[in-house]
This record gives C-alpha cells, sequence and structure tokens, in this order.
C-alpha cells in the first residue's frame, strides 16, 4: 500500500497508524499511533501543545482514540519536535531512554521560546532561526518528562500487541529508540531516518548510527515511518547509510588535512545528497564528526553551529 506524504493520520494496518507532517523539514516530525484492545500507544507528540492538539483531534475522529485514551506514550528521542506535546495527554506515562530523560532535563521549551525572544537580534544565525522554527509556537508548549526510562530494551504490552523499544543511541541524539510491533512488521524509527530530508547528528558516533540502521534492516519491516519525511523501504534506509558513509569518509580527508570545521562544511560537495532538505545540516554533522575524531567529549556550540548553517544557506 502506498502512502501519500500529506499531513494527516494514515492506518498503516491493524490498529497502527502513523501521523506526517510534510515536508518533514525542521520541526515537522512524524508520530504514530498503536492500538489494540481499547489500549493506545503514542509515538512521539509534536513541536508545540497546539500541533498536538490538532493531531489527537484528528486520533480521536479517524481512530476513536482521544487523548484521555492513550496510556503511554513512548519518546523515540529528547528534541522538541518528538516532545513538546507530551502533557497534552494527560493520563499517559511517558517512556523514554535514560540518555533522553536526562537530555529533556537539559533543555526546557522555556529556553527555546527564550532563544527565539533574542533571534531578531542575531543577526543571520537568529534569521534563520526565525526561517526554521518561526511557525511554531515555544510558549505554547505541554511539557512532561518521562515517567519511566529503560536502558537497552524495553517490551511493553498494549492490548495484546507487543512492543519493543530499542534502544540505539547515542546517534542522532543522546537516546534515540526505534519502536518495533513485531506481529504488524511495523517500525517507528523516530530520526534515525530522515528520508528526503538530510540526516544532523547531534550526538553520534556515527558507527552507532550505521549501526542503527542495520538494525531496522534486520528487523525486517513491511512498514517503516521515519521520523520525518515519507513512509520509506529499506533502499531507504540505506540511502540514509550511503549518506553517513560518505560525508565520515570526506569529514576524515579533511580532518586529516587541517581544515576547519567551517572550511570543511563549505568544501564537501553533497552530490545527489544535495537534493534533500536541509542540506547545511552538514555544519552540525561535520562538527560532530570532528569532535569524535579528536575525542573531544565537550557539547557543541549550539548558537555557532546555527550561524555556519545559516552561512551555509545563503
Ligand atoms: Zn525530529
Amino acid at each position: 500500500m502506498e502512502i501519500p506524504f500529506r499531513k494527516g493520520l494514515y492506518e498503516t494496518g491493524n490498529g497502527i497508524y502513523a501521523y506526517l507532517q510534510p515536508d518533514g523539514g525542521w520541526g515537522w516530525s512524524n508520530a504514530g499511533l498503536i492500538s489494540d484492545g481499547g489500549e493506545s500507544l503514542l509515538v512521539d507528540t509534536l513541536f508545540d501543545a497546539s500541533l498536538t492538539r490538532e493531531m489527537l483531534k484528528t486520533m480521536a475522529d479517524a481512530a476513536g482514540v482521544g487523548a484521555d485514551d492513550i496510556g503511554v506514550i513512548v519518546n523515540t528521542h529528547a528534541n522538541g519536535d518528538h516532545t513538546h506535546g507530551n502533557g497534552c495527554c494527560q493520563h499517559a506515562e511517558v517512556i523514554a531512554s535514560k540518555a533522553s530523560a536526562l537530555e529533556m532535563s537539559e533543555l526546557p521549551a522555556s529556553q527555546l521560546a527564550a532563544i527565539m525572544e533574542q533571534a531578531r537580534m542575531m543577526g543571520p544565525a537568529g534569521q534563520y532561526l526565525v526561517d526554521i522554527f518561526g511557525s511554531f509556537d515555544f510558549t505554547d508548549v505541554e511539557e512532561k518528562l518521562p515517567t519511566q526510562t529503560f536502558t537497552g530494551e524495553h517490551r511493553v504490552k498494549v492490548g495484546n500487541k507487543i512492543v519493543d523499544l530499542i534502544e540505539v543511541g547515542p546517534a542522532h541524539t543522546a537516546g534515540d529508540v526505534l519502536v518495533h510491533v513485531p506481529e504488524d512488521s511495523t517500525i517507528f524509527t523516530g530520526d534515525i531516518l530522515f528520508i528526503e530530508g538530510t540526516p544532523i547528528m547531534w550526538a553520534g558516533p556515527v558507527a552507532n548510527w550505521i549501526a542503527a540502521c542495520d538494525k531496522i534492516i534486520d528487523l525486517k519491516a513491511d512498514t517503516i515511518v521515519p521520523g520525518h519525511g515519507p513512509i520509506t523501504d529499506v533502499p531507504g534506509v540505506r540511502r540514509l547509510q550511503d549518506y553517513l558513509h560518505y560525508i565520515d569518509q570526506e569529514a576524515r580527508k579533511r580532518y586529516d588535512a587541517g581544515l576547519s570545521v567551517r572550511d570543511a562544511a563549505h568544501d564537501i560537495r553533497l552530490g545527489d545528497f544535495s537534493s534533500w532538505g536541509d542540506s547545511e545540516r552538514i555544519a552540525v554533522n561535520v562538527s560532530t564528526l570532528y569532535r569524535e575524531y579528536g575525542g573531544d567529549t565537550k557539547p557543541p556550540d549550539v548558537v555557532q553551529l546555527f550561524g555556519l548553517m545559516a552561512e551555509l544557506k545563503q
């Protein structure tokens, strides 16, 4: 079954739904719903409360599952575009990996709202932030930190359905998790997959991310729902791996030659990958790879990286 990449809720089969948000660029994330025997699990919430409420209304209308019927939310990782609506489901337990829970507590939405408040005075980096995040309202969020955490693998049941949570991070972020429903051959990958958009590696190491893609392929799911972009298949997963291999090779050459992150980010030719959205994310990817090569465990200077992405975008 071919599912179009249009905004809305799509049943992929047997009580499993994907909620898609084109164009899949910055902040436009996907979510999922798993229902069985009167129980429901939501895979991720959206970037602000009003977007999340709109999604929950759609789920109530189309699937008969209202916000109060959601018993469990699983956050695939800590980024706000997957967590800022957690509080919209009053009764839900919120499950995340331990590493994600820690990351969530470190960056509350109020901090993002404060940055956006200043963005117009921050020059090109600020203008870039307004361009990519201006349509979201970080003053209107319903945050709720995880109520349950795990490391490694964790199995939950939704009605009679088994749902396996598989920690594959650190990769995109510190605590990425895959959500696998074996009996329905469906996997929600969170931001381990960006489809038709450029993956952004905040955490790394890159080998972990490549291995996470292998894990997805090994699970042989018929339905693969990425964190951003259209529903995909194994070739789609392999293309993302190809990108990671390619930028690793290219960044390594420039690191060995002594180029700065900035020069390397400008210099790397993305070829076919340049048609993917938000290609300027190469800046963050090079920075993360460089820190990996140098054994540098300090967190990146995020404001500086947004400045470099703004520069590359021009
Ligand atoms: Zn995301």
